[in-house]
Formats: C-alpha cells, sequence, structure tokens
C-alpha cells in the first residue's frame, strides 16, 4: 500500500469514529470483544493509554498492515463495523471472501457468543 492510499484510508477512518462518537454511525454489536482480541495481540502498542494496532500511524506513515499494523486507536477501529483485523491467528495476511474470513476478530467471534448471544442468555 502506498503512503498515500495509507494515509487517506486513515484520515477515512478517523472521519468515521468522530462520527461514531457523535452517534452519527452504527457500532459494531461485539466490538468489546474485537478490541479483548487486541488487548492479548502482540502488535498491540500502547500510546499515552490508549491501545493501537502496531505503531500509531502518524509515527509510521509506510506500512505493511500485516507486519506493521494499521496504526488506529484498537478501541476505535473494532467499533467500525466494516473493520476487520489484518491478521490471522497465525499472524498471516487475514483472507475475506463473500461469507468468510480468517481474521483474528472473525475466528474468534465464530469460536465465542457473541454479545447479543450472552443477551439472550443471560435474560433467560
Ligand atoms: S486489529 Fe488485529 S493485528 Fe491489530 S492489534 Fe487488533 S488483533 Fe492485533
Ligand atoms: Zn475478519
Amino acid at each position: 500500500m502506498t503512503a498515500l492510499i495509507a494515509a487517506s484510508d486513515a484520515l477515512r477512518r478517523f472521519a468515521m469514529s468522530r462520527l461514531r462518537r457523535m452517534g452519527l454511525r452504527s457500532i459494531h454489536p461485539d466490538w468489546q470483544q474485537r478490541a479483548a482480541v487486541c488487548e492479548l495481540c502482540p502488535m498491540r502498542v500502547i500510546r499515552c493509554g490508549v491501545s493501537y494496532c502496531g505503531n500509531p500511524f502518524l509515527e509510521q506513515i509506510d506500512r505493511d498492515p500485516t507486519t506493521d499494523g494499521c496504526g488506529c486507536p484498537c478501541r476505535e477501529k473494532a467499533q467500525a463495523p466494516a473493520e476487520h483485523c489484518p491478521i490471522d491467528s497465525r499472524h498471516q495476511a487475514a483472507r475475506r471472501g463473500q461469507t468468510c474470513c480468517s481474521c483474528k476478530w472473525c475466528q474468534s467471534a465464530a469460536t465465542l457468543p457473541s454479545q447479543r448471544q450472552r443477551s439472550i442468555v443471560s435474560a433467560a
């Protein structure tokens, strides 16, 4: 990915996260589960108490998301419904098809009950 494309992608993500904070964009129902996967990930970097997927983007604009992470704050990225983790559980590039995804978040979701499923169980 060229630095220009990466910078434009990071800007788009930043704008979307601001809209989500204002309640103008949807939030992934299992974002906490996704963020919890990040907290255990060796790619995670902490700056000023905030977890990032790799070094924060502005510290490393030229990057390969598979080896460097995307540079986004994990919590905000996890809240974005269309986002995916860039790697699989073997730290290889995640593969995405029409109906499945090998990323760490989606594989975690496939093995753990979702927030909605937990709510149904606790209400029963
Ligand atoms: S998005 Fe994926 S690679 Fe990035 S910190 Fe989270 S689990 Fe790790
Ligand atoms: Zn995924």
